[in-house]
C-alpha cells in the first residue's frame, strides 16, 4: 500500500478523492477506491511504465540487433526480419540536375503532385509547385485501371497550369513516381506491386508492375509523359535532402507508417553479386517497420498485434486491421503514427475497466478500436493549463469521457509512457543503422559530420516524440562523437527528391 501511494504521490495524484459512486464493483476494489481512485490505477500505471521502459541496456541492445539483422538481411535475401530491399537508386542527385521535372507521391493518406525546374547549381530550384488531394474513396476499391485513369487525369491537369516551367519540345515529361505500398521493386522504373495495404482495395494491381500500370494509363488519355524513377517515401526524402547536403547518409520516415533507408557501400552487399568498388555506392531500404527484437512490449501491443492477424475480432468495427497491416510489423506499431493512439486508448481501456479510472462507468466511445488518434495524444501532452482543460476537452470530444483533474494527470502518463517508448526505440533503430556503416567504414559516420534526414507528420508534429528520439540518440553515442550526428527535419524532401531521382535517371542526355 505504502509503495503504491508513494507512486500516486510522484505523479501529484496522491489527493485523488473519488467522487463516483462504487456500486457494481467487486468488493475489493469498492475497499481501495473509496480511499483514492489512483488507488487501483497507480499500479496498474507503473506496471505499464516497467514494462515499456527503455532504459540504456534496451537501447544498445536495440541498436545492436538493428545493425545484425541489416547485415543479415544484406547477406542473403530472406535472412533478417528486415528485407534490406535494394532500391535501385545508384546515383544520387549532385546539384547538377537541370530542367522540369515532376514527382507524383502515392501513399497513406495523402496523394501529391509536385513539378520543378532546377537550374543545375549555380540556380538550383528555379521554381516549383504542388497539389495535394485525397484519393475518393470510392475509387480506394475501384478497378487499377479507374485509379490510375484518375491520377494521370490529376497528373494531366496539374502539368497544364502555367507558371515558370519548361519542357524543351521534343521531351517527354517525367515522373519520379513516389509509391508507399509494399513492391518487389525490378529496377529503378519498375516494380511489381505486392499487396495493396492501408485500407486500398483495387482490384487488378496486384502482381502486376505500377510503373506499367501508370504509364499505360497516360497512353490511354494520350498524355506525354513517363515514370523514369520508382521510390518509396523514405528514398525519396534521402535523395531531397542529399540535393543540399552531401552529408547526408540516413532517410527516416515517421508518420502514419515509418521506413528507413541509408547509403550503402555496394561491395558491403553480399546478396547483390558482383564485383564492386568499394566507390560505388547504392540506397538500401530497411523496411525496418518488421524489426522486433529486444522491443519492450506489453499486453496492449499484444492484444492490438493479435486483433490485426485476426481479422474476426474486428468484424463489428470500422476498420479491419489486417486489410492495413498484412504483416505483423512489431517496431512500426510500437513507434508509428497509426498505432500510437490505438494502444493508448487500449491502456486506458483497462484503466477503465479494471480501475474506474472514469469511474464506475466505462465511456462507451472509448471501446471503438482507433477512435484516439495519435494528433490526439499529441495535443493532450501539449497543454499547458493548471486544470488541463485541453486534455478534459479532447478526452470528452473524442471519447466522450468526463474527466477530472486526476484522471487527467494519469491519462497523461500513459501517453507520455507509450510516447516515451515510441521516440527512444526510434532513435536506437537510428543507432543501429549508423553503427552497422561505421563497424563497415571507420570514420564513416562518427569520424565526421552525418546528417539523418527525418520526414513524416508524428515526427514533424509531435515535438515530445522528437525530444525522447533525440535524447535517445545522445545516451547511445558518446558526447564528442554525437556532436557530430546532425537529425534534421527535411520538410517536403521527398516531393523533390523523387523529381531529382526522375531527373538523375532521366532517359535524355544529362545536360539540357
Ligand atoms: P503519411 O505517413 O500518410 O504519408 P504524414 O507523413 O503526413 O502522412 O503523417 C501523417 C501521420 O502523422 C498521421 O497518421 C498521424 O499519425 C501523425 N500526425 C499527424 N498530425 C499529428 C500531430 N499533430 N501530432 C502527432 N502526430 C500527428
Ligand atoms: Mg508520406
Amino acid at each position: 500500500m505504502s509503495v503504491i501511494m508513494a507512486t500516486a504521490t510522484s505523479l501529484a495524484v496522491g489527493s485523488i478523492r473519488s467522487r463516483r459512486s462504487t456500486s457494481g464493483v467487486t468488493r475489493f476494489k469498492m475497499a481501495v477506491r473509496s480511499s483514492s481512485i489512483s488507488v487501483a490505477v497507480a499500479p496498474m500505471l507503473t506496471k505499464l511504465q516497467q514494462d515499456c521502459a527503455t532504459p540504456l541496456p534496451v537501447l544498445r541492445s536495440v541498436a545492436d540487433s538493428m545493425s545484425a539483422d541489416m547485415r543479415a538481411g544484406l547477406a542473403v535475401d530472406g535472412g533478417s526480419d528486415l528485407k534490406m530491399i535494394l532500391s535501385y537508386v545508384d546515383s544520387l542527385p549532385t546539384g547538377d540536375e537541370k530542367g522540369l521535372f515532376y514527382a507524383l507521391d502515392l501513399g497513406g493518406t495523402n496523394f501529391r503532385v509536385l513539378k520543378v525546374q532546377l537550374g543545375g547549381k549555380d540556380e538550383r530550384v528555379i521554381s516549383t509547385e504542388s497539389e495535394q488531394l485525397s484519393i475518393p474513396q470510392e475509387l480506394m476499391s475501384a478497378t487499377s485501371e479507374e485509379l490510375f485513369d484518375f491520377i494521370a487525369s490529376v497528373l494531366e491537369n496539374f502539368a497544364q497550369k502555367g507558371g515558370n516551367f519548361n519542357l524543351p519540345p521534343g521531351r517527354k515529361g517525367e515522373i519520379g513516381f513516389t509509391f508507399s505500398f509494399p513492391v518487389k521493386q525490378t529496377s529503378i522504373d519498375s516494380g511489381i506491386l505486392i499487396k495493396w495495404t492501408k485500407g486500398f482495395a483495387v482490384s487488378g494491381t496486384a502482381g502486376k508492375d505500377v510503373v506499367a500500370c501508370l504509364n499505360e494509363a497516360m497512353d490511354r488519355k494520350g498524355i506525354d509523359m513517363r515514370v523514369s524513377a520508382l521510390v518509396n517515401d523514405a528514398v525519396a526524402t534521402l535523395a531531397g535532402a542529399r540535393y543540399w547536403d552531401d552529408d547526408v547518409m540516413v532517410a527516416v520516415i515517421l508518420g502514419t507508417g515509418t521506413n528507413a533507408c541509408y547509403v550503402e557501400r555496394m561491395d558491403a552487399i553480399p546478396k547483390l553479386q558482383g564485383d564492386f568498388s568499394p566507390s560505388r555506392r547504392t540506397i538500401v531500404n530497411l523496411e525496418w517497420g518488421a524489426f522486433r527484437k529486444g522491443l519492450p512490449l506489453t499486453v496492449f501491443d499484444r492484444d492490438m498485434d493479435a486483433a490485426s492477424i485476426n481479422p474476426g475480432e474486428q468484424a463489428n468495427s470500422k476498420f479491419n486491421l489486417s486489410m492495413l497491416t498484412p504483416i505483423s510489423l512489431i517496431f512500426e506499431k510500437t513507434i508509428s503514427g497509426m498505432y500510437l493512439g490505438e494502444i493508448a486508448r487500449r491502456a486506458l481501456m483497462y484503466m477503465a475497466e479494471e480501475g474506474s479510472l472514469f469511474g464506475k462507468s466505462v465511456p462507451e466511445k472509448l471501446s471503438l478500436p482507433f477512435v484516439l488518434r495519435t494528433p490526439d495524444l499529441s495535443a493532450m501532452q501539449q497543454d499547458t493549463t493548471d486544470d488541463l482543460q485541453t486534455v478534459g476537452s479532447v478526452l470528452y470530444d473524442v471519447a466522450g469521457v468526463e474527466s477530472d483533474l486526476n484522471s487527467r494527470k494519469i491519462v497523461l502518463e500513459v501517453c507520455n509512457t507509450f510516447v516515451k517508448r515510441a521516440g527512444r526505440l526510434a532513435g536506437a533503430g537510428i543507432v543501429g543503422i549508423l553503427q552497422k556503416i561505421e563497424e563497415d567504414t571507420k570514420g564513416a559516420i562518427f569520424g565526421k559530420r552525418t546528417v539523418v534526414a527525418m520526414d513524416g507528420g508524428l515526427y514533424e508534429r509531435y515535438s515530445q516524440y522528437r525530444r525522447y528520439l533525440k535524447e535517445a540518440v545522445a545516451e547511445l553515442i558518446v558526447p564528442e562523437t554525437s556532436r557530430n550526428i546532425v537529425i534534421e527535419h527535411s520538410k517536403d524532401g521527398s516531393g523533390i527528391g523523387a523529381a531529382l531521382l526522375a531527373a538523375t535517371n532521366s532517359k535524355y542526355e544529362r545536360n539540357l
